[in-house]
């Protein structure tokens, strides 16, 4: 006669106690999803509460989680539920490959051992240590993605002997654990190399602001120099000369200008510092930082500045590093003695800026292309212009990040070029 009909009452009791293992189960899941959704997972708690689930659910004094260290190719005490001072010292002990978690480890299979005394693998070091008798202990691999990672152990059943239900309870448990530890150590991982790299990043944008304070200086002076000797020449030859050495410090300018702006190829928007800012404001700036290109290379300006309520809400600074990429193209890829023409107009909520030039134009192929990180229409090797690449590639991700577009257009080659930025109006 089956044993339910024997005794319905303490069928009904094990129907009972098999639904709360299997709810706290669950919650175990539950609990571990969670953790790994979020990210403040840390490895010891998230042990300590799979350890707490497993001595509870196994009906066991205590549990154990060894984990295996590749470096030095060892099981070692990862975690355990005896809360003693001593068997806190047990964390980090490695246990030799022989012992019954090294069994289980090595064979990736249960355990189970209902009188260790009786087992020649127990290694009875770890209880002399902490001073705890291990009466009977059962064993499960932790295996994750086909790959053992460590071993689930729980000692001394309080009441008679273990399971088969308890064995698949733990199988579960270390199924579960395997997967969370892994996450959990690829999370920190990534924590450590994410740091390892902002720190690179950080020595790199120091080096670069050093580098460029130390080169502006002799490059002002060389400037400076190269303008008075150019206004001052006393023939033509000696003009061009100056003209010469201008230019190129110019050029250096620039070069140092986009390598200390190349942050800005990341700008977030939640990093700008927004106002209602006049757009004539902005078109002032922007001119001001654009003189000595223009009388450098003899440059038309035509400029209708805006009324003073037409304003937008944007960060000043940035929009006028993104106005001064487009004015830098403009003089280098027009030649001497051509005409920049600077329009605004109001479109819906947006303003508009249209920067046009007379210069060598852009063919249709490119207009898009040119707005990718380093990308130039010269050869590299063979380029007259000068530059890194990256002056429209951070232009665009200062205009994206104020929620504008900006785009080029050009009727082809030697035909000029017409650079257009859109700006969100200030309300
Ligand atoms: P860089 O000017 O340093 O090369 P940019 O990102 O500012 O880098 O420009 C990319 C390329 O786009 C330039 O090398 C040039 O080939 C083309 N370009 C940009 N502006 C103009 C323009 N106004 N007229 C013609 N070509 C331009």
């Amino acid at each position: 006669m089956p044993a339910e009909a024997a005794n319905p009452a303490q069928r009904i009791a094990e129907l009972e106690l098999q639904v709360k293992i299997l709810t706290h189960l669950l919650q175990v899941t539950k609990t571990l999803n969670s953790a790994l959704l979020s990210a403040s997972l840390r490895v010891e708690a998230l042990l300590d509460y799979i350890m707490d689930a497993a001595a509870e659910i196994t009906d066991a004094e205590s549990a154990s989680v060894l984990l295996w260290r590749t470096t030095t190719q060892q099981l070692f005490f990862a975690a355990t539920t005896t809360k003693s001072e001593e068997s806190r010292a047990l964390i980090g002990k490695t246990i030799p490959s022989e012992s019954i978690a090294g069994t289980i480890f090595r064979e990736a299979r249960t355990v189970i051992v209902d009188d260790v005394h009786q087992d020649p693998r127990h290694y009875s070091r770890v209880d002399e240590d902490i001073q705890f008798v291990t009466r009977s202990l059962m064993g499960v691999p932790m295996i994750s993605k086909n790959r053992t990672i460590g071993v689930l152990e729980v000692v001394n059943r309080r009441q008679g002997t273990w399971t088969e239900q308890d064995e698949q309870h733990l199988k579960v448990l270390a199924e579960e654990a395997a997967v969370a530890i892994e996450v959990a150590q690829l999370v920190v991982a990534l924590q450590k190399a994410n740091n390892d790299l902002s720190e690179l990043d950080k020595l790199k944008n120091d080096f670069i602001a050093i580098a460029a304070h130390e080169l502006r200086t002799p490059l002002g002076v060389i400037l400076g120099y190269a303008s008075f000797l150019q206004d001052e020449a006393t023939s033509p030859e000696y003009g061009e000369l100056a003209a010469k050495v201008m230019n190129s410090a110019l050029q250096l300018r620039r070069i140092i200008e986009d390598m200390v702006n190349l942050r800005y190829l990341k700008q977030k928007e939640a990093e700008l510092e927004r106002d209602a800012v006049p757009l004539k404001t902005l078109l002032q700036d922007m001119k001001y930082e654009a003189t000595t290109l223009l009388d450098a290379s003899r440059h038309k300006l035509v400029l209708e500045p805006p009324p003073d309520e037409v304003r937008v809400q944007v960060d000043r600074l940035r929009v006028v590093m993104a106005l001064n990429n487009l004015m830098n193209n403009a003089t280098r890829f027009t030649p001497p003695g051509g005409t920049i023409t600077v329009t605004w107009q109001v479109q819906g909520d947006e303003a508009w800026i249209i920067i046009q030039d007379t210069g060598i134009g852009i063919q249709k192929g490119d207009l898009e292309k040119i707005f990718e990180e380093f990308y130039q229409v010269e050869d590299h090797m063979t380029r007259t212009h000068g530059g890194l690449g990256i002056g429209l590639s951070i232009a665009r991700a200062l205009v994206h990040a104020h929620g504008g577009r900006i785009w080029g257009e050009s009727p082809g080659l030697n035909q000029g070029s017409t650079f257009n930025l859109t700006l969100p109006l200030a309300k």
